[in-house]
């Protein structure tokens, strides 16, 4: 998988050099960069943001650095480009468009299935933003939507066809403001990372979490078997398999009760049992 990041400060990114993530980047898994947004620039002051238009506080970033900053990672026409398989005669040499994720505490939220499902991507591209966000044309822009007025530099926005380069996700970390896009960025390229194949020593491992199939993991428990006057659970120590299996089940279930009703609301019914649906 291919993975671009576009940041004011791409330092902050550094941890993805770290841990399993930056052994996925050195084993060739994963081919990651990160980029500073001010390249892009064409002024002295490698200037990104202004003033927003209507008033109010904070700054809004340009949209003319975004716009080269995102081009210059888009496939050449014609060069190397993966190809989807053919749905329909009109659409089988379509290449395959990276999805652009905007971090934004106004987009979906990111979660598990997101994450399974961006790990099936070829090539990604995150724009960090900053200060009050990034100008709603880039957007619009690079998802080949919306109308927002003509502009003054003549180009009727309408006219330049409803397909833009990229697939765009505004992706939100949880109900919080952040102060801009990087740590985001981090939390989303561990969560998919770690899902692509070969990236995580035992994927047993993906199978038995949190989240795998919308329930919470059993506690762990690891030696001594006594540690200030606490045991642990009789029946992780019997070596019965199915047992251990059936304990870890109801844990599973009753953290999830517990902790997260709205996730057993959720639930596909079809991973219960019939006893489980009863209780
Ligand atoms: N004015 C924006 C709003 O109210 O929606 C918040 C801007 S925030 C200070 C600056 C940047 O931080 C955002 O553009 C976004 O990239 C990032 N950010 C903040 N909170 C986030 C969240 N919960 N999830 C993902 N990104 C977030």
């Amino acid at each position: 998988m291919r993975i671009d990041v576009f940041s004011i400060f791409p330092e902050y990114l550094a941890p993805l050099e770290l841990s399993l993530i930056g052994k996925a980047r050195q084993d060739g898994i994963l081919d990651l960069q990160v980029h500073n947004l001010r390249d892009f620039t064409t002024d002295r002051h490698r200037t990104v943001d202004d003033s927003p238009y209507g008033g109010g506080a904070g700054m809004v970033m340009k949209p003319e650095p975004w716009a080269l900053a995102l081009e210059s990672v888009l496939p050449a026409v014609g060069q190397g480009t993966p190809r989807r398989p053919a749905r329909t005669p009109s659409d089988s040499l379509a290449p395959a468009k990276p999805i652009l994720i905007v971090p934004s505490p106004a987009g979906e939220v990111f979660d598990q299935a997101l994450a399974y499902e961006l790990a099936e991507e070829k090539h990604l591209v995150f724009a960090c933003g900053r200060y009050e966000g990034i100008d709603e044309r880039v957007l619009e822009w690079a998802a080949g939507t919306g109308s927002t007025g003509t502009g003054s530099d003549g180009i009727d926005p309408t006219s330049t066809g409803s397909d833009g380069p990229f697939r765009v996700r505004a992706v939100s970390l949880g109900d919080y403001v952040l102060n801009g896009g990087e740590v985001a960025v981090l939390a989303m390229v561990e969560a998919i990372g770690r899902l692509l194949p070969g990236v995580v020593g035992n994927p047993e491992s993906l199978v038995e979490e949190s989240h795998a199939d919308g329930l919470l993991e059993y506690p762990v428990y690891t030696k001594p078997s006594s540690w200030r006057g606490r045991g642990i659970p009789d029946v992780l120590l019997s070596g019965n398999h199915a047992k251990i299996a059936g304990f870890r089940r109801e844990e599973q279930l009753r953290r999830t009760v517990e902790r997260r009703p709205d996730l057993i609301d959720a639930l596909d019914p079809t991973i219960l049992t019939k006893a489980e649906l009863a209780t």
